[in-house]
């Protein structure tokens, strides 16, 4: 109990709670808060109230993503569809940098269908900052098994999946090898951002 009655004050630590509650993070005050909860009744019935705040919004009104127009879901959905067949075309594309064999050509070939039917491509286009030169040259290999350069497959592979791990750090250690140091920082601090966001 003493450790209640020197630590932070009951207001403190519940003003702490609901910045908790909203996702913010208590960093290196958090374990002291806790303590205090365990140890505080009071505290700790606040911790239960919280939660009957959520069972009183869900009561009183629908969930925002209830709310979305269909339309927009039915656009969410697409992209969301279309980014994982991009995805899934970048590890094709990886394999052919890396002198392995990709997926079979059926299944490629059915992918790009898939982003053609989703009408994905524009879009695909834009979110990846990839030029229509360089989704043609893709849509070569992986639907017409184009030869194309190991260096220049790997390129291909970052943009249709910029924010894929493996993919992005191949990339990053092809630009270090070449000498592209500004183009190399750029990834690495996408990389960065997408692994602390
Ligand atoms: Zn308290």
């Amino acid at each position: 109990m003493d450790e209640v009655r020197t630590g932070p004050s009951c207001v403190e630590v519940r003003h702490a709670l609901c910045r908790l509650a909203v996702g913010e993070r208590l960093r290196a005050r958090g374990r002291e808060f806790a303590r205090h909860v365990r140890g505080c009744d009071e505290c700790d019935a606040f911790v239960d109230e919280l939660a009957l705040v959520r069972r009183w919004l869900d009561a009183h009104v629908a969930p925002r993503d209830l709310r979305v127009p269909p339309r927009e879901l039915e656009r969410r959905a697409r992209l969301a569809l279309a980014g994982e067949l991009a995805a899934r075309l970048a590890r094709d594309l990886l394999a052919v940098s890396r002198g392995r064999d990709p997926r079979p050509p059926a299944e490629r070939r059915r992918d790009v269908e898939r982003l053609h039917l989703l009408r994905a491509e524009a879009w695909l286009r834009t979110a990846s900052g990839c030029p229509t030169s360089t989704w043609l040259a893709a849509r070569a290999v992986l639907a017409f098994g184009r030869e194309e350069r190991p260096g220049q497959a790997l390129e291909l592979a970052a943009r249709l999946d910029p924010h894929g791990l493996d993919v992005g750090l191949a990339w990053l250690g092809q630009l270090v090898r070449v000498g592209c140091e500004r183009e190399a920082n750029r990834v690495a601090e996408r990389l960065l951002a997408d692994v602390h966001g």
